[in-house]
């Protein structure tokens, strides 16, 4: 018989949304008349907005026709989105970006997830906590994370942020060779100033470490301080990866499509101490396991770059954030303590009394048929937190926090 890979059995018991659904439907089946809203997974409620589906018809048309028909598009994907997409995201920052860095994707999860593989296994991983789970649990599959003890793996330096330092990661006392950073932060919903930023640009130059850094909710940055790239920080193209998604930017979650920048300049060692350049490798990655985004998919996120699209795109992203807005103040209002939810689409509450996440989330999901997500599902540092997301209705927004002051008795 073949062997398994066993990396992928100690991930076996450890997936968080399985877990919540879980428990939702055995209340849904107690409580089969009560309407349950779910502020917990991160997937958007709104439509595409009409430029991204103009876009996507008249894409469909032309597949259509002889003429026009597309069969298997570049890998890196169209020069007309990749050239959108240097000229919108990154010259007016100041980022001059060659096209060839630019790696069209169907969204960051995948890259996320992949970009791992281009590092050799035995290289050391940092990640804040807590965090996005992919990060982890792709390093974990391919034996790269250790062994899960206490709560934590035994190969990655876990950075913790929590109210007590205002969120903001500690730089490890140690060399750590590929860091995750991502900010907006998924689940905090905190950002990152351009001065810690950069601190942390600076620790990789001098470590010869990875930044990896995910940017997938950049466009709900609103203070004009806050960076919207890594590589608004001088020096980081040598040492940053950095992921973009169009999933939260303009509700592609169900359309795929985002984009990785690999810089030219970003180098690893051989075991030998040969420096190599990754742009080219993760190239050839690309090449041989991926096909590419489909022409529609890249038609739309196109579309999101005319200025139809950009308004229409803002007008919903400014939706979700009256919702960050008003359910942050309603919950201020109810004495919890708050973070997040003004430059990032994520409330991060601290639980009453430091009750764990997993018994507040049960109570909420029984005294309010409100749906959160644990924190300590994000990792340790979690613990006595929970996210609830902006991605809502209004209607729904209302009522969870109405639901909520009425089941703490406010
Ligand atoms: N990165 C972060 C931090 C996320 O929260 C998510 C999705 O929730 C993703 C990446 C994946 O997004 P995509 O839909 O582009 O795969």
């Amino acid at each position: 018989m073949a062997l398994v890979n066993e990396h992928f059995l100690k991930l076996a018991n450890n997936y968080l949304f399985a877990d919540i659904a879980k428990k939702v439907n055995a209340y849904k089946i107690a409580h089969p008349k009560q309407r349950v809203i779910s502020l917990g997974i991160g997937d958007v409620t709104q439509p595409l907005c009409p430029a991204v589906i103009k876009a996507m018809h008249k894409a469909v048309d032309e597949m259509a026709e002889q003429a026009s028909f597309r069969g298997y598009g570049p890998e890196r994907g169209y020069d007309f989105l990749r050239e959108a997409i240097i000229k919108n995201d990154f010259l007016p920052r100041g980022i001059h970006l060659d096209a060839n860095e630019v790696f069209v994707n169907d969204g960051a999860k995948s890259d996320t997830g992949n970009i791992q593989e281009i590092l050799r296994w035995d290289n050391n991983i940092g990640v804040t906590d807590p965090i996005y789970p992919v990060y982890i649990d792709s390093n974990v599959m391919i034996g790269r994370a250790g062994i899960f003890e206490n709560g934590k793996w035994s190969n990655v330096t876990y950075m913790p942020c929590d109210e007590s330092d205002d969120f903001i990661p500690q730089i490890p006392d140690h060399r750590v060779d590929m860091i995750y950073l991502c900010y907006p932060n998924n689940p905090t919903g905190t950002v990152i100033s351009k001065e810690e930023l950069r601190k942390w640009v600076n620790y990789a130059i001098k470590n010869e470490s990875i930044i990896l850094y995910d940017a997938a909710y950049e466009a709900y940055i609103t203070d004009p301080a806050i960076p919207h790239s890594i590589y608004e920080i001088r020096g980081a193209r040598k040492v940053a990866i950095e992921f973009h998604s169009y999933s939260k930017t303009a509700g592609f979650t169900g359309v795929r499509c985002g984009y990785t920048i690999v810089p030219k300049e970003l180098k690893a060692k051989t075991l030998a101490g040969e420096e190599v350049a990754l742009n080219p490798i993760w190239d050839r990655r690309q090449c041989t396991k991926f096909n590419g985004t489909s022409y529609i998919s890249q038609r739309a996120a196109e579309a999101i770059y005319t200025p139809e699209g950009k308004e229409q795109v803002k007008a919903t992203i400014n939706y979700y954030m009256e919702n960050a807005h008003f359910m942050r103040a309603e919950l201020q209002k109810l004495g919890l303590r708050v973070y997040g939810g003004e430059n990032a689409p994520y409330l991060w509450v601290k639980t009453p009394n430091n009750t764990p996440s997993w018994k507040f989330f049960e109570e909420m999901l029984y005294g309010a048929s409100v749906v959160c997500t644990p924190g300590v599902g994000f990792g340790p540092s979690g613990e006595g937190y929970i996210r609830l997301t902006a991605f809502g209705e209004h209607e729904d927004c209302k009522e969870a926090m109405e639901r909520i002051a009425k089941w703490l008795g406010k």
